[in-house]
């Protein structure tokens, strides 16, 4: 923390080098570069990940070079997948944040996550969020997803087969398809921000949202906030990851603005930087967010943040499981990678997810569908599962369990519940590595599965003539899989119950703000990045046009 920097160039001249540094450029992020660029303030937005364009996005996620997030194992793409004791969590790492990787499913939640949690009461949120709501789904381009592929004819067949066909509903997504007929894949002029947005494409439907959109129809962040953000003289910092933040000056609260403190992510510590600024927004998602905080917090820089960091990280309650159909000559891979949902009971929400034909890795993450109790006994579960799928159907057990074809033969089931649970996290040295100090969670388990949605998976499978399928960190490590981490830095009237006040402003703190999922304080029960870019619109109301 003490090494000695050159100064930034810019120290020389201005007071401070940017108003505001940013750190992590995603949906948090981004807006907020906008929005603060837009009020007159200078900013930087410091990104660990890297900048990607079509040309440079990975074909299928075989190519884990390009598709994974690792660095310490020279994996330099976007996905980043975290085990922890009771989660595995998935995330995205690049300019534009979780939007390159990310599905652009864009729900609105049920009101009721507005009085739950220590937000409820905060501020008249089902008067005020609906313009927020209005704000960020015209930024992120929402429309109602057109191209209902095979994957999701298929879910409404299995809607139908358990009596809730009714609740079968197309997504919401923030997805570009042209003009009604335009042919897919053709060239647009910006239709979203009156000429200032790039060009863009029609949609193709080809699947591969999540393998990062390479024929520009996928509204990510880069291609709108961040877009606009630096057409305004933002300035974007890719491969830069922050290693400190501490206040400037004789006050420790920070009214006397902030040192950042930045290295390459790739490379040597030789290239590490020091910056000033007056503000700092941290935005490096729910878990990049506690990260940092802890560290800062633990070493002294930031030492008086609120005890409520890390505390109630919440998942969705969500559980991965798949139908495959081996063999099958329908490309379940065609569409848009999650096209459509239905609701199998009043808390459990399904949507059809898919990857682009010939992206298959993500298949050697599932096995067969297993029930059974959560814990030592559910791997004899898996045995016996497995061992009844091979009688049954010895051939198409044996494809079935090779990844290759998985994306066009798979409808893979996202299921979220909106019961909640939540577990919390910190630093601790590991017994094994005492060196250094890793980020765990800790608290009650939190449900390994979901049963509703394990029986509708399996009546699915056997109506529809596949084969389904359950993850293997359920199954071996009781861990179930999340891609929707929120919370750890929660609203709260104080930092007794919360991190953040109700403008996002940190406890104990000035010009110091956390704008990203981890201030949300409730289960949404769905995709939470259109909650993020809502309420990062709300926060950056509050703030001031620069003098
Ligand atoms: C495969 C997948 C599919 C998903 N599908 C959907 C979906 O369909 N709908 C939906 O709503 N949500 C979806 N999500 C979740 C969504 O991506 C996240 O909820 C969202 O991106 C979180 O936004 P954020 O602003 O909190 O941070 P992020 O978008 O995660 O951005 C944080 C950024 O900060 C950077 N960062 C972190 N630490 C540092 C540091 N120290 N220095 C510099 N930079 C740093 C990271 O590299 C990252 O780019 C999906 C996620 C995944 C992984
Ligand atoms: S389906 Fe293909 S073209 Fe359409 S948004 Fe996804 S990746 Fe882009």
């Amino acid at each position: 923390m003490t090494t000695v920097l050159p100064p930034a160039e810019s120290e020389m001249g201005a007071e401070f080098d940017f108003d505001y540094v940013v750190i992590g450029s995603g949906f948090g992020g981004s807006v907020s570069a906008l929005r603060l660029s837009e009020k007159g303030y200078r900013v930087a937005v410091m990104e660990m990940g890297s900048r990607w364009s079509p040309e440079t996005l990975p074909k299928t996620n075989w190519n884990l070079r390009r598709f994974l997030w690792a660095p310490f194992a020279g994996l330099r793409g976007f996905l980043s997948l975290r085990l922890f004791k009771h989660v595995m969590i998935l995330h995205g790492n690049a300019v534009g944040g979780g939007s390159i990787t990310y599905a652009q499913t864009l729900l609105v939640p049920p009101d009721r996550v507005w009085s739950e949690g220590s937000w409820a009461d905060l501020d008249q949120w089902t008067d005020v969020m609906p313009g927020h709501y209005d704000t960020a789904k015209r930024m992120l381009g929402v429309t109602r997803n057109p191209l209902l592929g095979p994957g999701d004819l298929r879910l409404r067949q299995m809607a139908d087969v358990v009596g809730v066909g009714d609740t079968f509903y197309a997504t919401d997504v923030g997805v570009f398809f042209g003009p009604p007929g335009a042919e897919p894949g053709s060239v647009h002029p910006d239709p979203y921000f009156g000429g200032k947005g790039p060009e863009r494409r029609a949609c193709m439907g080809c699947g591969g949202c999540m393998v990062g959109c390479r024929h520009g129809a996928k509204n990510t962040l880069d291609q709108n906030y961040l877009y606009l953000a630096e057409r305004l003289g933002a300035r974007v910092f890719a491969e830069t990851r922050v290693t400190d933040v501490h206040p400037l000056g004789l006050s420790s609260d920070g009214r006397e603005g902030y040192a950042v403190h930045v290295r390459p992510t790739y490379g040597s510590s030789a290239g590490a930087r020091r910056y000033t600024a007056r503000n700092v927004v941290f935005s490096a998602s729910s878990l990049g967010t506690q990260e940092l905080l802890l560290r800062l917090r633990e070493d002294g820089s930031l030492p008086n943040i609120s005890e409520q960091l890390g505390r109630k990280v919440r998942t969705n309650a969500e559980s991965i499981l798949t139908i495959r159909y081996p063999g099958s000559k329908h490309d379940l891979s065609k569409g848009i990678a999650i096209g459509s949902g239905i609701y199998i009971d009043e808390h459990t929400h399904i949507e059809a997810v898919r990857y682009p034909a010939g992206s298959d890795m993500m298949g050697s993450l599932f096995t067969v569908l297993t029930h059974g109790k959560p814990g030592w006994s559910r791997p004899l579960s898996w045995v016996v599962a497995m061992i009844a799928l091979l009688l049954r159907h010895p051939l198409k057990a044996l494809r079935f369990l090779l990844p290759f074809g998985f994306a066009m033969q798979t409808v893979i089931l996202l299921c979220m519940q909106t019961i909640d649970g939540h577990i919390n996290m910190k630093l601790r040295r590991r017994w094994y590595w005492p060196f250094s100090r890793t980020l765990v969670s800790e608290g009650d388990r939190i449900p390994t599965f979901i049963p509703e949605a394990n029986r509708f998976a399996e009546v699915a499978a056997k109506a529809t003539g596949g084969i389904g399928g359950s993850s293997f960190f359920e199954i071996f490590f009781n861990v179930p899989m999340t891609a929707h981490c929120m919370g750890g830095c929660a609203m709260g009237r104080s930092a007794h119950d919360g991190v953040i006040d109700a403008q996002n402003r940190v406890f104990n703190y000035q010009n110091l703000y956390v704008v990203d999922g981890s201030m949300i304080a409730a289960n949404l029960g769905v995709n939470p990045s259109l909650t993020i870019t809502a309420l990062a619109e709300r926060a950056m109301s509050f703030i001031p046009p620069k003098p």
